[in-house]
C-alpha cells in the first residue's frame, strides 16, 4: 500500500495496518527494525534510530546509548503527528549514521531484501530494506553525506535529501551538523513529495533552518515541465557497466519526456571525499564529546574517577568506525594541522559550491550516479578507504546543501535495483520532483 492511500484509511483499518506490519516486522529476519515501538493509531511512518520519539529509546545503534531514552520529541515528529501520522517501529543503521553499509550497527547488520547476501547501503539502511521489502509504508532516514538516496539506491526505493535548512534538524542526533538532513524514503516520487511536505518549514529551535515558507510539492506535482538537465560525463567514468546502462536509460527516458540533456565536466571527485571525510569527522568529533557516562546512556563499571569513567565509557560504547573518526577529527582540528586540514578542507568546500553554480548557471537539474556500483556484499566494503570512495557521488551535494532524489531506474542481469540521483538547485525543489516523476512513469521499474 502506498503512502498517499494509507492517508485515506479510517482509525480501525490504520490500527490492523499497524499491527499487521508490525507482526511482519518481527518475523522478518532482515533486522531492518530494532525496536518495535509505536504510538498512536495514524498513518505509520517507521523512524530511524536517531531521531528522537519522546520516551521512547534512541540509540542511534550505539552501545554508547543504551538505556537512554528520548526526553522530547524532535519537530519532524511533531509535525507527522500533527497530521495524523503516527512513528511507528525503529529502523536499524550504522553507529552515529557512520557508514555506508548499516554493518557498523550495534546491533548487527541489516540485510538487502533483494539478496541477503548483500547490504542494503547505509546508514539508513534499515528504512530502506524495510519500505523495499514491504515492512512499513514510508520511513524517515537521515542523509549527512548519501545516507538516504544510497541506500533508498541499493533497495530499489525513493529517498529525498532536501536543501539544507529546509527541514529542521532539532531532534536529530548530530552527526556532522553542517552537513545533516532528515528526510523521507518511500516507494515512489509521490509519496516522496507527501512525506516530504509533512515534515518540511522552519523552525525556531533549529538555528540553521531556512526562514522559508514551504510551498507543497505533492500539489503541484506536474511531469509535464520541461527542464534543461545536465549530466556530468567525467563523473559516469568510474561507474561501473549497470551503472552506465542506467544512466543511458535514464537518459533516453528523460529525451522522451521533452527534457534537453547537457553534458559537462566537474572538479575530480576525489577533492570531494577528502574534503567530505575532514569536515565531517570534524564535526564529528566536536558532536560525540558530550557521551561521557554522565549524562547519556550506558556508563562503563569500576571507573576509579572521572577521567577515568570518561575514557572507560567511550572505549567501550564506541565501536570501531565511530572511533576512527573521532580520532581523525580531532587530529584535523588539532594545532599544527588546523590550517593544512580543515582550514583548507573549507576552502575546497567552497570551490565545489563554485562548480555546481557554474553548472547550474546552464541548466536546471544535473541527473548522476548514486554510487560506483549495485550494492555490495556483507564485509565487501570492510576496509574503511574502500567504503568511503563508494561515497564518491553523492557526498558533494551534502557539501554544497544542494536538495537531491534518488530513484530506481532498472535492475540489472543479478535483479539487483540501479537507482540515479536527480540534484537541483538550493530552494526549488519542485523540477527535481517534477522531473523525477516524469523520469518514473517512463522507466516503469518493478520493485
Ligand atoms: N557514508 C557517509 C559517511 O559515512 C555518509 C553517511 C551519512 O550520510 N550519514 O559519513
Amino acid at each position: 500500500m502506498k503512502l498517499r492511500e494509507a492517508c485515506k484509511l479510517s482509525k480501525e483499518e490504520l490500527k490492523s495496518l499497524q499491527e499487521e506490519l508490525l507482526q511482519k516486522a518481527k518475523e522478518s529476519d532482515l533486522n531492518a527494525y530494532i525496536g518495535f515501538e509505536r504510538s498512536e493509531i495514524g498513518v505509520p511512518i517507521l523512524i530511524k534510530d536517531n531521531i528522537q520519539v519522546k520516551n521512547w529509546p534512541i540509540t542511534c545503534a550505539s552501545k554508547i546509548l543504551q538505556g537512554y531514552i528520548a526526553p522530547y520529541n524532535a519537530t519532524v515528529i511533531e509535525k507527522l503527528k500533527v497530521k495524523g501520522f503516527a512513528p511507528m517501529g525503529r529502523a536499524n543503521m550504522d553507529e552515529f549514521a557512520m557508514g555506508s553499509t548499516t554493518e557498523s550497527s550495534f546491533y548487527g547488520p541489516t540485510k538487502n531484501p533483494h539478496d541477503t547476501t548483500r547490504v542494503p547501503g547505509g546508514s539508513s539502511g534499515g528504512s530502506a530494506a524495510a519500505v523495499a521489502a514491504g515492512l512499513a509504508i514510508a520511513a524517515l532516514g537521515s542523509d549527512t553525506g548519501g545516507s538516504i538516496r544510497q541506500p533508498a539506491s541499493y533497495c530499489g526505493v525513493v529517498g529525498f535529501k532536501p536543501t539544507y535548512g529546509k527541514v529542521s534538524r532539532y531532534g536529530l542526533s548530530a552527526y556532522a551538523s553542517s552537513l545533516d538532513q532528515i528526510g523521507p524514503i518511500t516507494q515512489d516520487v509521490k509519496d516522496a513529495a507527501l512525506l516530504y511536505d509533512m515534515i518540511a518549514g522552519y523552525d525556531e529551535k533549529d538555528s540553521t533552518s531556512a526562514n522559508i515558507a514551504h510551498t507543497s510539492i505533492y500539489k503541484n506535482l506536474d511531469s509535464s515541465q520541461k527542464y534543461t538537465i545536465a549530466v556530468i560525463d567525467n563523473y559516469v567514468e568510474a561507474a561501473s557497466e549497470d551503472v552506465k546502462e542506467a544512466m543511458q536509460k535514464a537518459i533516453k527516458a528523460l529525451k522522451e519526456a521533452g527534457h534537453t540533456i547537457i553534458h559537462k565536466n566537474l572538479l575530480n571527485t576525489k577533492y570531494d571525499i577528502a574534503t567530505y571525510y575532514i569536515i565531517a569527522t570534524a564535526e564529528a568529533a566536536t558532536n560525540l564529546g558530550r557521551y561521557d557516562g554522565v549524562r547519556y546512556g550506558y556508563r562503563a563499571e569500576g571507573a576509579k574517577n572521572s577521567m577515568e569513567l570518561f575514557f572507560k565509557t567511550r572505549s567501550e560504547g564506541f565501536g570501531d568506525e565511530v572511533k576512527r573518526r573521532i580520532l581523525l577529527g580531532n587530529f584535523v582540528l588539532s594545532s599544527g594541522y588546523y590550517d593544512a586540514y580543515y582550514i583548507k578542507a573549507q576552502k575546497v568546500r567552497h570551490l565545489i559550491k563554485e562548480e555546481y553554480n557554474k553548472i547550474f548557471a546552464k541548466a536546471d537539474l544535473i541527473l548522476s550516479p548514486i554510487a560506483p556500483s549495485v550494492a555490495p556484499k556483507l564485509g565487501q566494503l570492510q576496509d574503511p578507504l574502500t567504503m568511503y570512495k563508494s561515497d564518491m557521488y553523492t557526498l558533494a551535494i551534502n557539501l554544497v546543501g544542494l536538495p537531491a532524489i534518488s530513484l530506481p531506474i532498472m535492475k540489472n542481469k543479478e535483479n539487483l535495483p540501479v537507482g540515479l540521483q536527480l540534484i537541483g538547485k538550493a530552494f526549488n525543489e519542485q523540477p527535481i520532483f517534477n522531473a523525477a516523476l516524469s523520469l518514473e512513469e517512463r522507466v516503469n521499474y518493478k520493485g
